[in-house]
């Protein structure tokens, strides 16, 4: 099946010039009509061979859930070889529209707090079926009255177990001719996969980098991580040193919250000691349950924690925890009830 991807095909196949791919495409993905039939400046037959030829996404809506607070929405989609993926978007109330999008079905990097890495691997994702996902939730947006403002490479998946496809939707996201998102409105979230964050030194365009660090010792780290033997922490940090050498551009690390597992008080300095000297901001991420056997640090200790990283000089923010109840918080995403 063609998409909206492959227009070019479907137009030379059907002898007409290339203006219209730019036309059509401006009235999708810039004016962000979601029905070829309400593109008037296309004559009615374009509209109607369109329409039976080349859907608009490549990947089907199943259902879309929206939390009680109506501040986070979960959506279910399927490729068309069967694969379930999942998106979630956050209105937060300074007027950002955050959307979570998925790289993969599945993982295969298996962290222990986390149900997607309880899945294994079914499908790397293809550009199209990322970048799907943003413009699903742009047309909706749109419905609403409001734009898409930032996405995060933070739902299924280790984005570079897939680098080319992630950096290719990446890079459509923020073209001017598509989605245009600013780059530095994008952020690619790895679990420490090292190659990568080398190959991400030397992208053109300005992605924002975010490491699941978790921990700061390679002892604890391996136990949550599997990745961790595979890429010890004191190559991770080289490599984390390499890029920002080269970008100049502050990391985010982030950090979920397990009680008496990566949480004590002599781990929060030696988390200090760690990147201390990096351009960087640290994540708190309360631990969302996910039937591991993991629970979440309390307020208090997480408060405590920030504080002693605060003393280094860091800065520090404690992640709101959004979508719980329709289980479309960090970690959570693993098409539970399909
Ligand atoms: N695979 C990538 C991005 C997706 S996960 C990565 O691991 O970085 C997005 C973030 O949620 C990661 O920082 C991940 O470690 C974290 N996370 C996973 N399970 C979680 C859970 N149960 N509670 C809180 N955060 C979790
Ligand atoms: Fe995969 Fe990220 Fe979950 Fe780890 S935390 S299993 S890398 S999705």
């Amino acid at each position: 099946m063609k998409t909206i991807h492959d227009l070019q095909e479907i137009l030379s196949d059907l002898g007409l010039p290339d203006y219209r791919l730019r036309q059509i495409v401006k009235n999708v993905c810039q004016n962000l009509l979601d029905d070829y039939q309400d593109c008037t400046d296309l004559p009615k037959d374009l509209r109607d061979t369109l329409t039976e030829r080349a859907p608009i996404l490549s990947i089907k809506p199943i259902r879309t859930q929206i939390s009680v607070r109506k501040d986070t929405y979960k959506t279910l989609f399927e490729t068309m070889d069967g694969q379930k993926i999942e998106s979630v978007l956050m209105r937060f109330q300074d007027g950002r529209n955050s959307l979570c999008i998925s790289c993969q079905s599945g993982c295969q990097m298996g962290c222990r707090f986390c149900a997607t890495g309880t899945m294994g691997l079914l499908k790397h994702l293809n550009y199209e079926e990322i970048f799907d996902q943003a413009l699903y939730y742009a047309h909706l947006l749109k419905k609403e009255d409001a734009v898409l403002t930032n996405i995060v490479f933070m739902g299924m998946g280790e984005p570079f177990m897939n680098y080319d496809s992630v950096i290719e939707a990446a890079n459509l996201l923020s073209d001017p001719d598509y989605l245009g998102l600013g780059a530095r409105r994008i952020t690619i979230s790895t679990s420490g996969v090292v190659p990568g964050i080398l190959k991400m030194a030397d992208e053109p365009k300005q992605f924002n980098l975010a490491l699941s660090l978790h921990a700061p010792d390679q002892e604890t780290r391996e136990k949550i991580m599997p990745i961790a033997k595979r890429w010890p922490i004191t190559e991770l940090m080289d490599a984390v040193e390499t890029y920002l050498d080269k970008t100049r551009r502050r990391i985010s690390y982030e950090y979920v919250m397990l009680k008496d597992v990566n949480d004590t008080e002599a781990q929060a300095h030696m988390l200090g000691e760690l990147v201390k000297d990096h351009l960087c901001h640290i994540n708190l991420i309360p631990y969302n349950p996910t039937g591991s056997q993991f629970s979440c640090t309390t307020k208090e200790n997480i408060y405590r924690f920030r504080d002693i990283l605060q003393e280094y000089g860091l800065k520090v923010t404690v992640r709101v925890t959004m979508g719980q109840d329709i289980d479309a918080a960090c970690g959570q995403l693993a098409q539970k009830n399909t």
